[in-house]
């Protein structure tokens, strides 16, 4: 792996460097014919999480922009990594799902002829929140594009995506990065210390943005150091319901953390525009009013499910963890050769890989995958840590 070889806007897609020569030959393809004949106008993005969909979506849209494909240096570079370019709309959702709505502004915006770069840029960073009818209204302007607009959509796996829309795109598969990239990366990019970044790298496990917070973070540093310590602790039932109340009640408080600030201002400037909207008479005032009413029950119904979607977030980054603690535990019992991730908590690993068997182990990964499932429902965050928790216990 050569991760000298990317300059320019493609410096940081550490690790890609396939799909890096797929979109650059794109781009070129596009300079040396000068027209848009050439460019497929609808990309499908996928990779893990934390392998840098993103990333790439947005150092694509600034190659398309750039006059010399993506030098990294231009206005037109930087104003598209930087996600200020007019031509180019990035669309990230922290819904649970992208509604139909969304997506016709999005089609709108998407028949409009770029206003000073070379095309109209539309990237969707979590295309497959794009519900059905979503998906309906967004087929028609993939089907037949503007000869200049291009579709950038990225998701998890192309299989998250509608049939009919995953079929009309050209499709780009991103690599998990391997750990000496990240930690390259971590130090090249954000000036983390080699051992920091080292160790951040090994223990995010392919995630990028994982690997960065935690080299950033003393507190999420902290936080993963208490969760890895858990199973050690699941010693009765009791210890087991209390472990999963504060494994809630922390996500909670992060999400909280997050969107308080962010709660307060959207509704303020609803309330403002909404006080714009009166000084009128008689039935007008009161058709107002009931119009005022709903667009803060939609605003409160959104940012309740903002929050949501960030506590399950929160509470995925634990069984993250707990995976890899039972992985290092496996290791052990079954003596496979792979290395742990977890070197920092290796005595414990060693204790909980002495009384359990590799069968046992098995089943508690097995449990934190049903856990993951159920928080992906309508269970309770509180009932499926406790399900998962008791399964964890060293008491079974
Ligand atoms: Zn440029």
């Amino acid at each position: 792996m050569d991760s000298a070889a990317l300059s320019g806007v493609w410096t940081d897609l550490i690790g890609q460097e396939q799909v890096v020569a797929t979109l650059q030959r794109a781009v070129s393809a596009t300079e040396s014919d000068g027209s848009a004949r050439a460019m497929t106008h609808a990309w499908l993005i996928t990779g893990p999480p934390g392998s840098g969909r993103s990333n790439a979506a947005r150092a694509f849209a600034a190659a398309l922009q750039c006059r010399v494909g993506g030098c990294g240096e231009c206005n037109a570079c930087a104003t598209a990594l930087a996600g200020s370019h007019p031509d180019v709309t990035v669309i990230r959702t922290e819904q649970l799902s992208i509604g139909v709505d969304q997506v016709r502004e999005l089609v709108r915006r998407a028949a409009m002829s770029p206003t000073l770069g070379r095309f109209q840029v539309l990237v969707v960073e979590d295309a497959d929140r794009i519900t059905e009818r979503g998906a309906d209204a967004l087929l028609k302007s993939i089907e037949e594009p503007p000869a200049r607009t291009v579709w950038l959509l990225c998701a998890p796996n192309a299989e998250d995506l509608v049939a009919t829309v995953r079929s009309r795109c050209r499709r780009v598969e991103l690599c998990t990065p391997s750990t000496a990239a990240i930690t390259e990366l971590l130090q090249r990019r954000d000036g983390i210390d080699e051992v920091t970044a080292r160790f951040a790298a090994r223990v995010a496990q392919g995630h990028i943005g994982r690997a960065r917070a935690l080299a950033r973070s003393d507190a999420a540093r902290q936080r993963r150091a208490e969760v890895l310590a858990l199973p050690s602790t699941l010693t009765s039932l009791g210890a087991c319901l209390r472990a999963a109340g504060e494994l809630v009640e922390t996500a909670s408080a992060d999400a909280a953390g997050v969107t308080a600030e962010l709660d307060r201002r959207e509704r303020e400037e609803l309330e403002r525009s909404l006080a714009g909207a009166t000084g009128t008479g008689g039935g007008a005032r009161n058709i107002k009013q009931r119009h005022a009413q709903a667009a803060l029950r939609d605003l409160d119904e959104q940012q309740k499910a903002r929050a949501k979607r960030l506590q399950r977030d929160s509470l995925d980054r634990v069984l993250t963890e707990l995976t890899s603690f039972y992985r290092d535990v496996l290791i052990v019992q079954t003596g496979a050769g792979a290395d742990p991730i977890n070197v920092e908590q290796f005595d414990q690993v060693e204790r909980i890989a002495a009384a359990s068997t590799a069968e046992s182990t098995i089943v508690r990964l097995d449990a934190i995958l049903q856990c993951r499932r159920a928080l992906e429902t309508n269970v309770t965050p509180v009932l499926a840590m406790e399900s998962l928790l008791i399964s964890l216990s060293t008491t079974r």
